[in-house]
């Protein structure tokens, strides 16, 4: 840094901030030319980690190049690669750069959207996009909603919503269902909203991991008989195992028998209503009472980057509303919007302008061929687990998810079972591919969740080939050992 007083005052001059600046920019766009040659993860020795990132506190200043080196060695190096085409674990974050710039301009100008007379334009875009996507998702004009951090986040707020909504906030006797299916942020949000375990019934999910009518219709009846109060129903627009998706149209007649609450947790599925087959499948969402979506997910925006929808748009203000005497200038008249009712933070990040830039640049019609990318990547690794012979296919490609098991020559099932199981720990120290195993009734299963639209047939050949090898691999290292006696998994 320049001089003293540039360095008490926390500033650049203008020469240093454009070549910080630019070095940062060289740093992404080199690593995003490079991405689809390097591993998924590098190769990383655990023990050598040990020392790194251990530092005193530092009272004294660094060059930024030295700090910007170290991130990139100790930071970047040892992440795996979320965002690489042959990284199908879990859900791929697969973001855009027009939206990693507009994050750069929300710090960069560190707008504050939390209150409407202090930036309009910006409190303007956060409607607008979310008005947009209360048309993408088919919401009446009344509804509304906000950004937030993430899905977790969406679906607390929704059920909070809910809480207020629906049971006036009494929860006493009050019952939620969902599926077996259901993300742990659903439980984990109702737990923290302060329903006791009980208070949410997880039916178990049908042949096809949905949702199964007749069993909560069952339920519902029964708690209703004991003097319970069923008062919301959580449906999946796609699981995070394999990208099932409730019946959310039957769901919804229910629930309006029943006179309950539909929430949708959309949090990785939603955007599909963006093709012909995610729209097909989806259908009924937009008669939901509340809807979680993430927008890092598959809408391709950087880290932090959700929704929350609300049929009405006056529901997020009737729960989050309070009164600060420090804020009484600013209290809206109108129509304006508030941010800082909408949710539970004040200050907050301008996540809007992201997507919002994101939609502006590429066009929705680019960005609905992205998703639909991941239909036919998925579609694509069935055909190709299927013609490998070597493979059972769980449940078939949907909503950009295939799962599957290995299936050794001799058809054992145990052998089935370490195979697929250990496997995953393979492919993480081989670090050219990644894919994430999961459970489904009891039984291991690997996932290829293949939502990355730079993702091409080649990946998956080349992915679909190694889990082959290495595999393969497997079974003649587990087939020499007894049961009892095998390498125990890494996880
Ligand atoms: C990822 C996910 C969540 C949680 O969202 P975060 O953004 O990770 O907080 C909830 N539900 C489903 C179905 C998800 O896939």
């Amino acid at each position: 840094m320049s001089d003293s007083s540039q360095r008490q005052a926390l500033q650049f001059d203008r020469e240093e901030m454009r070549e910080f600046g630019y070095q940062v920019i060289d740093s992404l766009v080199d690593y995003y030319e490079s991405r689809a040659e390097k591993p998924v993860a590098e190769k990383l020795d655990l023990d050598a980690l040990d020392g790194i990132l251990t530092e005193p506190l530092p009272h004294e200043p660094s060059h930024w190049r030295a700090v910007l080196e170290q991130f990139e060695r100790q930071v970047v190096d040892t992440s795996n690669r979320v965002d690489h085409p042959r990284f199908f674990a879990y859900i791929p974050l697969a973001n855009n750069f027009a939206s990693v710039m507009a994050d750069a301009l929300a710090a960069g100008y560190n707008i504050f959207n939390a209150v409407w007379l202090q930036g309009p334009g910006a409190a303007q875009i956060e409607r607008l996009t979310v008005d947009w996507l209360r048309q993408i998702f088919g919401f009446p004009a009344a509804a509304g909603g906000t950004f937030v951090s993430g899905g977790s986040v969406a679906n607390l707020t929704a059920l909070a919503v809910a809480r207020e909504i629906q049971l006036r906030g009494d929860m006493r006797e009050a019952v939620a269902y969902c599926s077996d299916q259901i993300h742990f942020a659903v439980s984990r949000g109702l737990r923290l909203l302060g329903f006791a375990p009980g208070q949410l019934r997880k039916i178990p999910s049908d042949e096809n991991f949905r949702l199964p009518l007749e069993a909560l219709r069952a339920a519902i009846a029964e708690d209703r008989a004991a003097g319970r109060r069923p008062f919301c129903v959580i449906a999946s627009a796609g699981t995070t195992n394999t990208g099932a998706v409730d019946p959310l149209d039957a769901l919804a007649d229910l629930c309006l028998d029943e006179n309950l609450w539909l929430h949708v947790d959309g949090a990785y599925g939603a955007p599909a209503v963006l093709t012909p087959q995610g729209a097909e499948a989806l259908k009924g969402l937009e008669r939901a009472h509340s809807l979680a979506l993430d927008a890092h997910k598959w809408l391709f925006q950087p880290i932090e980057c959700s929704v929350v929808l609300l049929r009405d748009r006056h529901w997020l203000p009737a729960t989050f509303k309070e009164r600060a005497e420090y804020l009484k200038d600013v209290e809206a008249e109108g129509e304006e919007i508030n941010f800082m009712y909408q949710g539970i933070q004040l200050t907050r990040q301008f996540r809007a302008l992201k997507l919002w830039m994101s939609f502006k640049v590429f066009g929705l019609d680019a960005i609905s061929e992205a998703i639909a990318a991941g239909f036919a990547n998925a579609e694509l690794a069935e055909r190709l687990l299927r013609a490998a012979g070597c493979w059972e296919i769980v449940t078939p490609a949907g909503m950009a998810i295939v799962t599957f098991r290995y299936t050794p020559a001799n058809g054992d099932q145990t052998l089935a079972d370490r195979v697929t199981q250990d496997l995953v720990e393979r492919l993480r120290r081989d670090g050219d591919a990644f894919a994430s195993g999961t459970q489904l009734r009891g039984k291991p299963v690997m996932r290829l969740c293949a939502n990355n639209p730079r993702t091409t047939p080649a990946d998956l050949e080349k992915t679909i080939q190694l889990m082959g090898r290495l595999a393969a691999e497997l079974e003649v290292q587990l087939a020499g050992l007894p049961a009892d006696n095998q390498q125990p998994a890494h996880h």
